[in-house]
């Protein structure tokens, strides 16, 4: 169980939940990063008082030093200040809510430091899987999930992640805004319609991966290596309510399933407090109140990002790493105004064709991954 936390993304939706866990668990906390949100992490500094605090942005961070100069909290910048939080030796745990593959270096500081890692950057995982699972392993770290679907998955595996009776997993979708759309009704959608999400409120890029349904493509890679499946041992059900977060199925054809109301404060909170469990402030399920619970087949031809994703993983080596990074930088010029809605996937799909074969790499070639895939992505 947890004590002191270092928290990676401490401003961003995430990472403002995993604070209001600490508020009620009181847990330590030990450094807080962000990318460059001044006045969010110097009034998160005041509060929880870590040793350690860092923004990426060199000036931003600079800026912090000045404001936080009356107390005794050491101010880091750059991405060197991040992953010195990221070992930071007072914590015992390292939640990590940085979005996107820009999280994969801290994870790996952390894993490096023996850190426990609560891990919500499942960019982390898509762009270097192979690597991180092993590092974990060779370092006797734990990595348990806080997105919703994998927490529900790894609750349903009773803590024992590679469990053999496994037979399948069942990755629940909440179909996202654009549920029931034709891809012609989606051409010219606007940014604003694609930040709606129906069930959850979250970070912008998610939220577009949400509508786009890459986020169900990325889930089902963190799936394959957080509990070791097979790719095609994963079936995607969407469910609109988002009230069953994720379910297995065993050899004898049991399924077990995780329910709550849709709220990251308990996939959070359970990250840390595994294998214990204690008072949430998350309203309880009143399955009557909701009434029914519906479940569909998603539409694959209209959400293209779920099979590229699928592809890339079964392809195996660098290709999960080049779609994550080409979506990146698709879901970013999308909601710049610079591409439309359907772009994403073709632009996924256009840097999965050109993308070379890795047998076995390192975290360097996944950097010369993520550079080669935004510059065929454009
Ligand atoms: P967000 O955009 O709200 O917050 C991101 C945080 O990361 C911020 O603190 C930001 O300052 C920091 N950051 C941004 N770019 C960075 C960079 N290049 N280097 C270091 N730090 C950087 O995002 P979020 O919605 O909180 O999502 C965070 C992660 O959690 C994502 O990987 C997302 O897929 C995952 N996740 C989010 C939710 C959710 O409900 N929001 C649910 C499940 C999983
Ligand atoms: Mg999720």
């Amino acid at each position: 169980m947890t004590e002191n936390l270092s928290i990676l993304g401490s401003t961003g939706s995430i990472g403002k939940q995993s604070l209001d866990v600490c508020r009620k668990c009181g847990y330590g906390v030990k450094a807080l990063t962000a990318f460059s949100s001044v006045e969010e992490i110097e009034k998160q500094a005041r509060e929880f008082k870590p040793e350690k605090v860092a923004l990426v942005d060199e000036k931003a961070a600079a800026d912090l030093k000045i404001k936080l100069a009356d107390t005794d909290i050491k101010v880091l910048g750059g991405m060197d200040g991040v992953c010195e939080c990221a070992e930071i030796q007072s914590a015992d745990t390292v939640l990590n809510s940085v979005v996107g593959m820009a999280g994969l270096k801290p994870t790996l500081t952390a894993i490096y430091a023996g850190k426990k890692i609560a891990l919500a950057n499942k960019e982390t995982l898509v762009a270097g899987g192979q690597l991180v699972m092993s590092e974990a392993k060779k370092h006797g770290v734990e990595i348990l999930p806080v997105d919703s679907e994998h927490s529900a998955i790894f609750q349903c595996l009773q803590g024992k992640p590679t469990n053999k009776a496994l037979k399948k997993i069942i990755l629940t979708a909440s179909g996202g805004p654009f549920f029931g759309k034709t891809a012609d009704e989606l051409r010219d959608v606007t940014v604003e319609k694609a930040l709606k999400h129906p069930n959850w409120s979250m970070g912008a890029k998610i939220t577009i991966d949400s509508a786009t349904m890459m986020n169900k493509g990325l889930e089902l890679i963190e799936a394959v290596w957080l509990f070791s499946v097979k790719p095609d041992d994963v079936d995607i059900v969407v469910h609109r309510e988002s009230i069953v977060h994720s379910a297995v199925e065993y050899d004898d054809n049991s399924v077990i399933a995780q329910l709550g109301l849709p709220d990251m404060r308990i996939p959070i909170q359970y990250a840390l407090t595994y294998p214990e469990r204690f008072e949430s402030p998350v309203g309880e399920l009143s399955l009557s109140q909701i009434g029914k619970l519906t479940f569909f087949e998603p539409d694959y031809e209209t959400f293209r990002c779920i099979n590229l994703c699928r592809k890339a993983i079964n392809m195996g080596g660098l290709y999960p790493a080049a779609v994550n990074s080409a979506n990146e930088q698709a879901n970013l010029m999308f909601r710049q105004g610079k591409i439309g809605f359907l772009d994403i996937a073709d632009r996924v799909e256009a840097v999965l064709e050109k993308t070379p074969h890795y047998d076995n790499y390192t975290f360097e070639d996944i950097l010369e991954i993520d550079k080669f895939a935004r510059e065929i992505g454009g």
